[in-house]
């Protein structure tokens, strides 16, 4: 008997939102490290040193020293099996990273100790509010100097509005980490540095006794301050965690390994387990009805030599089994699952069965889009993934005017992908739309897969604008009068989007003209 609802009650299907150089790669080798998936530091990091396939992404990898290819990672801990579904996010940030956090049951927000929260921390944290993903937050490199613990809790309450609940409290100020009082076990444990860096830290449980002994003073003010904590009511509730209220906070340092397996701990403890995904009927779907899972990303051209498309499908309901043939909802067709793989970086094993929470990667998926639904037995749509605010635009127009055939396919069939939002008007035409996205980096993508595969070389020629406002056919034309600002149509939902120079502009006319519909697009902070 295959146990379905055992394995995805074992699942733990998460993504690390963060702001660049908060230590997310180094939190996601700590983790992998703690649960075995690989045994060497650095394995996984994938900036530098990468081996394998050549591609057209790897040229615009090499040259900028960034990883588009990315999927999920997964390992065991304790018995649980955890899919860690990446979230890019240097240069190579993208719709893409936003479009991850539908995969997964919970987050962990990382916050470097010294800068708190960052702004893109926070765009991410904004898509878990809206998809009400729990989030479980962890302040990192308290090893080095930072700010004062108490004040890192205001300040994500203050910009969350969830309220914190530490599960560890830090002994010794950020700089001088001696180890944390974990709270729910009533005890203080020590971290010790081991030789050689990013490998398993010590760690060893104090009576209270020993920790005065050997902290002292830190760990006077550390009982003072969780004593503080649950005066103000600062516990963990299960409900309010899993309700999007309040977040459990871990203290720790992923380059040492310090709070790493405490996270996992943690995450085997309260992260909820993959539950009934409501489809477009708001009907949930059992786990253990029949296979359906959820594109949530496609990575075009990773092999050039086979023009391959991978589709990562979050499983929702049911066992995958490679070989199964689904069906495509959007078109009713049937999809092979020959070769199915699961996929982290360059590292491809092929995979053969995979249960509720798990990441597959499909190959052959050209005609798979991110928000698809794949189904086995009753037929299911999951919700479409919205599109996110976008906050950079580039006019397109075609090099060659014999190409407009080309052109414009090129474009649609880019559009329909969510590679790019594309953004019309009657005063700007169909041979000159405007290309809107999350992050820089998806135009030089739109450009070289124009020329690349549609044979239509294209000019970009960035606007000033950076924000973007749902508005309606009422307000258009008095928006449309306004200086530093647009209306136009997102062919993908045929929404009336109103773009602006800045904030400042944005608010200006929205203050001029209340009766204005201006409202924010999901991500906007
Ligand atoms: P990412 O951009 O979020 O993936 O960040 P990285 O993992 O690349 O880390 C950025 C920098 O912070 C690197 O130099 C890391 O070695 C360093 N770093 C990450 N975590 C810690 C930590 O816990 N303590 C200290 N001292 N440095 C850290």
């Amino acid at each position: 008997m295959i146990d379905i609802m055992g394995e995805g009650g074992r699942r733990r299907t998460f993504a690390v939102i963060s702001h660049p150089d908060a230590g997310k790669s180094t939190m996601t080798e700590a983790l992998a490290l703690h649960a075995s998936a690989i045994t060497q530091a650095g394995a996984v990091h994938g900036k530098a040193g990468r081996r394998g396939v050549t591609s057209d992404w790897m040229e615009i990898e090499r040259s900028r020293g960034i990883s588009i290819t990315s999927a999920a990672l997964r390992f065991d801990y304790r018995g649980h099996v955890f899919n860690l579904v990446d979230t890019p996010g240097h240069a190579d940030f993208s719709e893409d990273t936003y479009r991850v956090l539908a995969a997964v049951d919970c987050a962990v927000m990382l916050i470097d100790a010294a800068k708190g929260m960052e702004p893109q921390t926070m765009k991410l944290f904004e898509v878990c509010r809206h998809r009400r993903i729990p989030v479980i937050t962890f302040v990192n490199k308290w090893d080095r100097p930072g700010r004062d613990a108490l004040e890192l809790l205001d300040e994500i309450e203050d910009r969350t509005r969830l309220r914190p609940t530490p599960v560890t409290w830090p002994i010794g100020a950020a700089g001088h980490f001696h180890g944390v009082i974990d709270r729910p076990a009533g005890r203080a444990v020590r971290y010790e540095r081991t030789p050689g860096g990013a490998t398993k830290a010590l760690t060893r449980e104090l009576t209270d006794e020993q920790a005065l002994a050997e902290l002292g003073e830190d760990w006077r003010r550390a009982g003072e301050e969780t004593a503080l904590l649950a005066a103000i009511g600062a516990d963990h509730d299960q409900k309010a965690f899993e309700a999007h209220e309040s977040t459990p906070v871990l203290f720790g340092a992923a380059l040492p390994n310090f709070g790493v397996a405490r996270l996992l701990d943690t995450m085997v403890e309260l992260a909820p387990p993959p539950a009934p995904r409501p489809d477009v009927h708001d009907t949930p779907r059992a786990l253990d009805a029949p296979f359906s899972g959820l594109v949530f990303k496609v990575q075009a051209n990773m092999d050039r030599a086979h023009r391959d498309r991978i589709a990562f499908v979050r499983v929702c309901s049911g066992r995958f089994e490679r070989g199964m043939v689904l069906t495509h909802a959007a078109t009713g067709r049937p999809f092979a699952t020959k070769y199915a793989q699961s996929v982290f970086g360059q590292d491809r094993t092929t995979l053969d069965e995979a249960y509720p929470g798990d990441v597959v990667g499909l190959v052959n998926a050209g005609a798979l889009r991110p928000g698809d639904t794949l189904f086995d037995g009753p037929p299911v749509t999951y919700p479409p993934i919205p599109s996110f605010a976008p906050e950079h635009f580039a006019v397109a127009r075609g090099r060659d005017s014999g190409k407009s055939k080309q052109f414009r396919r090129g474009i649609d069939q880019l559009d329909a992908e969510g590679v790019i939002q594309v953004l019309r008007s009657d005063l700007r035409g169909d041979q000159a739309p405007v290309l809107a996205a999350v992050g820089p980096m998806q135009f030089e993508v739109v450009q070289h897969r124009m020329a690349a595969e549609f044979g239509a070389e294209i000019s970009l020629d960035r606007l000033d604008y950076t924000l973007a406002r749902r508005t309606d056919a009422a307000s258009a034309p008095a928006l449309d009068r306004e200086r530093g600002c647009e209306v136009l149509t997102r062919s993908g939902d045929q929404a009336m989007l109103a773009v602006f120079t800045d904030q400042w502009r944005m608010r200006t006319i929205a203050r001029d003209q209340p009766g204005l519909t201006l409202e924010p697009l999901i991500a906007d902070t």
